[in-house]
């Protein structure tokens, strides 16, 4: 199936760099949102970051005019109904997705496919509630969008072949590498990753090492680019939380326990970067940890 047109669900973090991405390849990108200011925000970021792609040779100024002239945007979430495939990436909780669908299913054409860039919720499940299960899947980008190589693809239990082989074709044309995941709670990437970083919170929650301590001994020690609370605050904590969640209730075992010191930096407000404070500070010139 030639898709053309994206309707993309919620511009926060992962909207926008899926817009930047999409627009960038040559798609029209209707991206939405219950909130203006984070409509605005998103196109003020795509702009900004597709701009130091120009300055770093990636890209030209042309290609850049080109993108920006193709993505709209939209509160009224049924104008995204003349899209060929919509991929909902709005907070990360199931009622707030399982509504999203309902508002824009009564809109939608015949073909388009639907798809969630959520990080851990049961496709099949979402997929069920739909009136096109076989037209439904995960679609799940990496953070940030622009630089992440990976995109899983995750099939629900009714996805037909058709969707899969649309999907593969269109991670192709962005550029990108797909990996095929079973719908599993967390998927590949999250069902690895997330335990690590929940354990590292253990680790600071148990006195075991401090912020700073944690941090350095996995980017030295383990080679990784990033520690996993700076990491972790990078995510956003709801969002770490929300997966830590998923894997605990959908897999049962008391290894996913969220760590109480996760909850309650969730339960602060403390999410990370996108509020400013998180296992680090991000309100002065250099983050500095907050315990
Ligand atoms: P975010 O908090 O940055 O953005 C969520 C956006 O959704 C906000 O702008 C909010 O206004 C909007 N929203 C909320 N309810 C809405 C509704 N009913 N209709 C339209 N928009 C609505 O969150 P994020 O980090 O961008 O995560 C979005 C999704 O992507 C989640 O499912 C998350 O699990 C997934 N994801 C996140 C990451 C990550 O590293 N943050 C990585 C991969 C996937």
């Amino acid at each position: 199936m030639d898709i053309r047109s994206v309707g993309i669900v919620g511009a926060g973090q992962m909207g926008n760099g899926i817009a930047h991405v999409f627009s960038l390849a040559g798609y029209d990108v209707l991206l939405s949102d219950i909130s203006q200011d984070s409509l605005d925000k998103a196109v003020a970021l795509i702009d900004r970051n597709i701009e130091r792609q120009v300055s770093r040779g990636k890209t030209t100024a042309e290609a850049k005019s080109d993108a920006m002239g193709r993505i709209k945007t939209t509160l009224k979430l049924p104008e995204l109904g003349n899209c060929d495939l919509i991929i909902e990436a709005a907070t990360e909780r199931e009622t707030v997705k399982q509504a999203i669908f309902d508002d824009l299913l009564p809109h939608l054409l015949p073909h388009t496919i639907l798809t969630s860039n959520t990080s851990s919720i049961s496709i099949t499940r979402l997929a069920s509630r739909t009136d096109r299960p076989e037209k439904f899947m995960g679609f799940h980008f990496m953070n940030p969008v622009p630089v992440m190589q990976l995109v899983e693809l995750i099939r629900g239990i009714a996805t037909d072949r058709e969707t899969y082989d649309t999907l593969l074709g269109v991670v192709g044309k962005l550029g990108k590498t797909a990996a095929s995941a079973e719908d599993f709670p967390a998927f590949i990437v999250n069902r690895i990753l997330m335990p690590m970083i929940n354990e590292a919170v253990y680790t600071l929650y148990e006195g075991v090492g401090s912020v700073r301590s944690i941090d350095e001994s996995l980017k030295l020690g383990a080679n990784h680019p990033m520690g996993p609370l700076e990491l972790a605050d990078f995510i956003g904590l709801d969002t770490c939380l929300a997966i830590m969640n998923v894997l605990h209730d959908g897999l049962a075992d008391t290894k996913y326990r969220p760590c109480p010191l996760l909850t309650k930096y969730v339960e602060a407000g403390w999410l990370g970067r996108k509020t400013k404070r998180g296992f680090y500070d991000y309100r002065g010139e250099v983050p500095v940890p907050t315990r």
